[in-house]
């Protein structure tokens, strides 16, 4: 028997490369020189994951056989009684896909050979198109092209739309305001300007962000069908999705939903009815790769594919982690991708890169990505208070983001 390397200590690396609050877990082993590093970014409440990693996961979790994820994933889930919270799952995450890291270096494989090898190449990746106009949105659909993008997410105004026509009452207080039915309507003239502009074969979509009620998103969903969407995104709030068998029966325009999932009660049942065509579940969101392998499984029984979530409050070790799941998966559908700096390819050696609109993995044995302390210390975690997030209505009331 091999000597058993076991977790001697435990880090959370905070770090603000660009807008987002990124938090890597770092975890050292008995094995001289090995460690594995981990996505645990909940960019919102960072600091809260750092406390959960530092003070209630580490104690629990130094002295574990690093080769044993399984068994320490269903123990880190009960560790604190109460779970499937998001501060927590971000944590156990931290551990899970460091210790995946760490076995795929100690395997000397890549993550994706460790899940059963590549079902292809390079991964699809989306991009994000914003304007404040239909023909300001058409032209950056159009460079993205130009760079070899394929598809591409349109939204004008960010989430929401513009608000430039509401009415607000006297002493509105400060907030993001939207108009639900102005969005709606602003929403498809965009994508009718953008899909006769560029043509049928660029894949468009869009993420309404849970910004209507039910019934205008289906009503929506129905409209935009003619456009041909890649798919529709976060179409209802996850406490309206009830709502998806309506939305199904009445419209063929393709549904991704998930980024604000915790809970495997969430995804269950959205899959086994077949009510959406995608996951795209936010991976340290849900637990970590662990979770993320058996959600992917799980959907392919059903013929649903994953998108995994990959915007700029992914890090790029989380992106890593993605792509090695997109690489495996047989019932990959796209990757969400969100342009990194130079300073991120610095900080994070190993990054993965983007040529002719496919993202292709590194060579490199386990998430095949390190990053340079040093640098992160140099852009440390500030205070922030959201405002995107203080979401009202033209008449002030508070709702979704
Ligand atoms: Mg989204």
């Amino acid at each position: 028997m091999p000597e058993k390397v076991t977790i001697t200590d435990v880090k959370v690396i905070l770090t603000q490369p660009g807008n987002s609050r990124l938090a890597v877990v770092k975890v050292m082993t008995s094995e001289p020189g090995l460690y594995g590093l981990g996505c645990a970014t909940f960019t919102q409440a960072i600091f809260a994951v750092q406390a959960a990693v530092e003070r209630h996961i580490r104690p629990f979790v130094i002295g574990w056989d690093v080769d044993r994820i399984e068994e320490l994933w269903n123990m880190m889930m009960v560790h604190a009684y109460w779970r499937n919270g998001p501060v927590m799952n971000n944590a156990i995450s931290g551990i899970d896909q460091a210790l995946w890291d760490i076995k795929g270096k100690r395997a000397g494989m890549p993550l994706y050979q460790l899940l059963g090898g590549k079902s292809r190449e390079a991964a699809y990746v989306y991009v994000h198109a914003n304007g404040p106009t239909p023909q300001a949105v058409e032209e950056q659909v159009r460079a993205y092209m130009e760079q070899g993008f394929r598809y591409i997410r349109v939204q004008m105004g960010g989430y929401g739309g513009q608000g430039d026509t509401m009415v607000r009452p006297d002493d509105a207080p400060d907030g993001a305001y939207f108009d639900p039915r102005a969005y709606s309507r602003n929403m498809l003239n965009m994508i009718e300007h953008v899909r006769s502009a560029v043509g049928p074969e660029v894949e468009l979509l869009h993420d309404i962000h849970e910004r209507l009620t039910p019934i205008h998103a289906i009503q929506f969903a129905k409209d935009v069908e003619q456009y041909d969407l890649f798919f529709l995104e976060d179409a209802l709030a996850p406490e309206d999705i009830a709502w998806f068998r309506q939305m199904r029966q009445q419209t063929a325009t393709p549904i991704a939903m998930g980024e604000l999932f915790n809970n495997p009660h969430e995804w269950r049942t959205l899959i086994s009815e077949r009510l959406i065509d995608f996951i795209r579940m936010h991976i340290s969101q849900m637990g970590g790769i662990t979770p993320a392998r058996n959600a992917a499984i799980f959907a392919n029984l059903f013929g649903i594919r994953t998108a995994w979530h990959g915007p700029e409050d992914t890090s790029p070790v989380g992106h890593a982690a993605n792509l090695h799941l997109d690489i495996w998966a047989p019932n990959f559908g796209i990757q969400e991708w969100y342009r990194p700096s130079e300073l991120d390819y610095e900080m994070f050696p190993g990054l993965p890169e983007v040529r002719n609109g496919y993202l292709y993995p590194n060579e490199q044995p386990g998430l095949g990505i390190d990053i340079n302390e040093e640098l992160a210390a140099k852009y440390p975690c500030g205070d922030i208070v959201e405002t995107w997030t203080q979401t009202r209505l033209p008449d002030g009331s508070p709702t979704r983001p």
